[in-house]
């Protein structure tokens, strides 16, 4: 698959035009993705210019290069009236309805071949660690347990 990412708010926290720290197992995602299952990956960014070079430094630095960066293939050269959409099957954005999802989900629903969420088990079907309740919810969860509320 021909598969298009967004860089700020993907693959590093939106920190524009600086670079954000990095968001967890989004290289590794990407670099799997890339080197194990063979996908096609292009930097699909508003970055341009010196902006973009420190995106693909950031890239390249942490062991992953894109075949290509805003465009379909490397020496592609834009007409005027050119369409700007990409021919990808598939965006990673945090622009997503819904957000970004966790990378861990990312990898699943690409290595099962769509590019859609199959059901909610396979969300929680994650391999990471179910997430603590933090103090007030538990709080709130007792009280209402003490008072005979039922979930
Ligand atoms: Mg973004």
């Amino acid at each position: 698959m021909t598969i298009a990412v967004d860089f700020d708010g993907t693959i590093v926290e939106h920190e524009y035009p600086k670079i954000g720290k990095p968001i967890p197992f989004a290289l590794d995602v990407l670099k799997k993705l890339q080197q194990d299952e063979h996908h096609k990956l292009i930097m699909w960014t508003m970055r341009e210019g010196k902006l973009l070079q420190e995106a693909i430094d950031y890239c390249e630095n942490n062991g992953l290069t894109f075949y290509a960066y805003n465009k379909n293939y490397p020496d592609e050269e834009f007409q005027k009236g050119d369409p700007r959409k990409l021919g990808a099957d598939v965006y990673i954005d945090d622009r997503n309805i819904g957000g970004l999802p966790d990378w861990g989900i990312i990898y699943k629903i690409i290595k099962s071949g769509s590019n859609t969420i199959p059901d909610y088990d396979f969300m929680l079907d994650s391999d990471r660690p179910a997430v603590k309740k933090n103090w007030l919810i538990q709080l709130g969860e007792a009280l209402d347990k003490q008072s005979g509320k039922r979930y």
